[in-house]
């Protein structure tokens, strides 16, 4: 009987820098207005990004449309729970 040495860092651990499972911090991300989404740089040129309606949904992982990267968004969801979040037009009641 043989048990795979799976305790410890692969041998090859050095390899290409990757950015999965990488976290970054909601206030260090950047609304974007014209996406409507939060961004943050990708390292290939383009953004990563998600949108309000995905971290009120309790997302956290924000795509990058132009590769397979991604990173984990930390955030307070209740800053983003659909409660906190509505614009606030107060119902009027009209007579
Ligand atoms: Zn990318």
């Amino acid at each position: 009987m043989t048990l795979h040495d799976e305790v410890g860092l692969p041998a090859g651990s050095s390899v290409l820098p990757d950015i999965h499972g990488r976290s970054v911090e909601i206030e260090d991300m950047d609304w974007n207005e014209e996406l409507q989404a939060f961004t943050y740089e990708c390292p290939c040129g383009d953004l990563f990004q998600i949108s309000m309606e995905e971290l009120e949904a309790g997302e956290e992982i924000a795509h990058c449309p132009s590769c397979s990267l991604y990173v984990r968004v930390i955030y307070d969801p209740e800053d983003f729970s659909q409660k906190a979040s509505l614009p606030g037009p107060e119902p009027i009641l009209v007579a």
